[in-house]
């Protein structure tokens, strides 16, 4: 799976899926051969192994053990890590097609993933330390789960004013505080921790963001019960409490004080995992209105031959091509030199995918009626997951934010 992120055209019939369901919305850009047989095996996995689960995770509010050895076995918990390290060895695409497929049947399912592939294992791929990676990426890789923490309760949209902090003991640190909101955390057993390295207790000095590696069994780390939350309730979202957690120098991920930048670029990759588990989410909406508009008849047709339930689902149909060429769009760029651009696109595709799912499972929602309002379809839980895709990996309000400061000047 190591074809380059954009490779050469390859047309090929789409006519098995063409008038048979919901529409494929592939990028021809994207349709290689290879990418189309790793997109077929997630979407395989998830209709046999994660659709027969979802409702029961989510009347559970628990991610399915069974679920998650499966997704370590298949190697959906290290796409990008590389084979010397037991990983899939595939590349940022491959990442984002598995978020949209899992997203596509259980978008609970797909922000795990998201976590651990877009956020930390990319974070360790692109800031670790020859040593972190050997230790880490193989765990991450057979079944290990990772969490990022950075958000806290007064820390959310300005997430730099955190109050955990790290203060020097020895040839470490002890870190103190309570993280917020850190999804995966109850099943987590690495934790990337951001904290403010300080010389002292309550010091006024500035302190500096640093990001740590954190295992789950260091002792003085604790997880919180998680939120009872609108959506997504398979996903744990949970506080992590540090009470005075011993880590050591080479535990620091990246530089002491560079944990600031190390989170906004973790960040750009992170938003675009959203953005293709949004994508996902719209594309199992529209799936599923598809399939009810062609077979529920009133006044004596398929409610599919009205105008009136057509152009809906037509305009999201073209939307969701839309945002799937932004997300293509922020994989190319997520290298550039100039942040801004990387910023600019990652913040774009987020913010649009937000959108186009919110209307995605509303329509959805709509188009099968009483049906859709009730729990014997899963639209009704994709609408309550939809709703966190303005909220999480920065609001709506800090996606603009960063695409005015980047065209009204200001991130340049
Ligand atoms: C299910 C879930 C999972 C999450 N997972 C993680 C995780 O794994 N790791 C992690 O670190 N965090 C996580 N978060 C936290 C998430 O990133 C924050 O909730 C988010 O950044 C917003 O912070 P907040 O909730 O404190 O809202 P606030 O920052 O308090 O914002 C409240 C409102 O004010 C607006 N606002 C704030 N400042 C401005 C401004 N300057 N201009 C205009 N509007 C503004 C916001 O747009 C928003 O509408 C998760 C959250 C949820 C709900």
């Amino acid at each position: 799976m190591t074809a380059p992120v954009v490779a050469a055209p390859v047309v090929r019939s789409l006519s098995s899926t063409r008038g048979t369901g919901a529409p494929t919305l592939v990028s021809a850009a994207v349709l290689t051969p290879e990418r189309e047989q790793w997109r077929s095996l997630v979407r395989d996995l998830a209709s046999s192994h994660v659709a027969p689960r979802s409702a029961g995770m989510d009347a559970a509010a628990r991610f399915d053990p069974e679920l998650l050895a499966l997704l370590g076995d298949t190697g959906l918990l290290g796409i990008q890590v590389p084979r010397a390290y037991g990983g899939r060895g595939g590349d940022l695409l491959d990442v984002m097609i598995a978020i949209e497929e899992l997203s596509r049947v259980d978008p609970a399912v797909g922000v795990l993933v998201d976590v651990q592939n877009a956020l930390v294992a990319a974070t360790l791929l692109r800031r670790g330390t020859g040593d972190q990676q050997r230790l880490h990426l193989p765990r991450l890789a057979t079944g290990t789960v990772g969490a990022f923490a950075l958000s806290e309760q007064d820390a959310g949209s300005d997430a730099f004013a955190m109050s955990t902090t790290a203060l020097p003991d020895g040839d470490g640190y002890r870190l103190r505080g309570r993280k917020a909101w850190t999804s995966s955390a109850r099943e987590a057993g690495l934790f990337i921790v951001f904290a403010q390295v300080r010389q002292e207790e309550g010091g006024t000095a500035p302190g500096r963001v640093t990001a740590f590696l954190v295992e789950r069994d260091r002792p003085g780390l604790t997880v919180g019960e998680p939120a009872r939350t609108l959506g997504l309730r398979a996903s744990s979202t949970c506080d992590v409490v540090l009470d005075d957690v011993r880590v050591r120098q080479q535990d620091v991920l990246g530089e002491v004080g560079g944990g600031d930048l190390l989170a906004v670029e973790a960040l750009d990759v992170g938003k675009i995992g959203i953005a293709a588990q949004l994508l996902g989410l719209a594309h199992g909406a529209l799936d599923a209105a598809v399939a009810y508009a062609r077979t529920r008849r009133q006044f004596g047709a398929p409610i599919a031959t009205y105008q009136g339930v057509q152009f809906p689902l037509a305009q999201l149909a073209a939307e969701l091509r839309g945002v799937r060429l932004l997300v293509h769009d922020a994989i190319a760029l997520v290298d550039h030199p100039d942040p801004a651009e990387r910023m600019c696109a990652a913040a774009a595709a987020k913010l649009l995918a937000s959108q186009v799912a919110e209307r995605a499972a509303s329509q959805a929602v709509e188009t099968l009626g009483g049906a859709g309002f009730t729990d014997a379809h899963p639209v009704e839980r994709l609408y309550r997951d939809a709703k966190v895709g303005t909220i999480y990996e920065g609001t709506t309000n800090m996606q603009l934010r960063t695409i005015a400061s980047v065209i009204l000047g200001g991130a340049r």
